[in-house]
């Protein structure tokens, strides 16, 4: 990392706030300085999660059934190498993990005639934070005058969890006006469905969260409080990572 370096931030997306969440030096390589790195085990997971669940739900609705499900599966997984996993018996254990989540979870999803949204992106200025906001819906289905949100994810721990509420409510009641009736995001690891009620104080809580977030994404001082060293063991920067040391000097514009 350069000597103390300043990011402004310009574009907020779920991606970049997850990754921030995760290790902020990790957001820092990835999003700032665009270091090329290899396909972890954890976004390829979540890249043949994306797949199955769009495929599903493009099925006529007759042929949403669990058998379905095993056949999407069986026809991504393929895409996944052994060698981006800590051992074989990880491998297995993620594929058995994530069929048997993705089975139990669309199964029970089989009388969304067709989803509002599928797997899609949106984007918005938000003023208040004087910066762009992005976010992909995976699942939004329509129910009488509001909608319901669900998100397929391998894991999240409770900060993602959050972060995806605060952005699902800010984003529907910014660009939709409508505050969506429930949120619900599956991790598939541990198979826990985790369920959000949004309510009347949940825009201002959405708006106030991303204005610390904001702050702490342009904070580079404060990354070496914030990081996570359980992510280090499984991270491709381990062998540039300074995650020690505090620099100045150089301005980085994230966009
Ligand atoms: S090695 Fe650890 S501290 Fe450095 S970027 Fe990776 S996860 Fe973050």
């Amino acid at each position: 990392m350069n000597k103390s370096p300043q990011v402004s931030v310009r574009t907020m997306t779920d991606q970049n706030l997850t990754d921030f969440i995760r290790c902020p030096y990790r957001f820092f390589y990835t999003h700032i300085e665009k270091k090329k790195h290899p396909l972890g085990w954890r976004q390829g997971i979540q890249h043949i999660i994306n797949k199955v669940v769009s495929s599903y739900f493009q099925l006529p609705q007759s042929n949403r059934t669990p058998a379905n499900v095993m056949k999407l599966v069986d026809q991504y997984w393929g895409r996944l190498h052994l060698r981006m996993f800590d051992s074989q018996l990880q491998y297995y254990m993620a594929a058995a993990a994530v069929t048997d989540g993705l089975m139990r979870n669309l199964s029970s999803e089989s009388e969304i005639a067709q989803p509002l949204f599928l797997y899609e992106k949106f984007k918005m200025n938000l003023k208040e934070l004087n910066a762009d906001l992005s976010l992909t819906f995976d699942v939004a289905e329509w129910q009488q005058d509001t909608f319901i949100v669900k998100k397929f994810l391998v894991d999240a721990d409770e900060q993602m969890l959050e972060l995806y509420c605060h952005l699902t409510v800010v984003f529907s009641e910014k660009v939709f006006g409508i505050r969506p009736s429930r949120i619900e995001v599956v991790t598939l690891m541990d198979g826990e469905r985790h369920v959000f009620i949004p309510n009347n104080d949940s825009l201002e809580a959405g708006l106030n969260y991303l204005h610390m977030m904001k702050m702490l994404l342009e904070d580079t001082n404060r990354f070496s409080d914030l990081y996570n060293m359980n992510e280090c063991p499984a991270c491709p920067f381990q062998d540039d990572c300074d995650r020690d040391e505090k620099n100045e000097g150089k301005q980085k514009y994230l966009s």
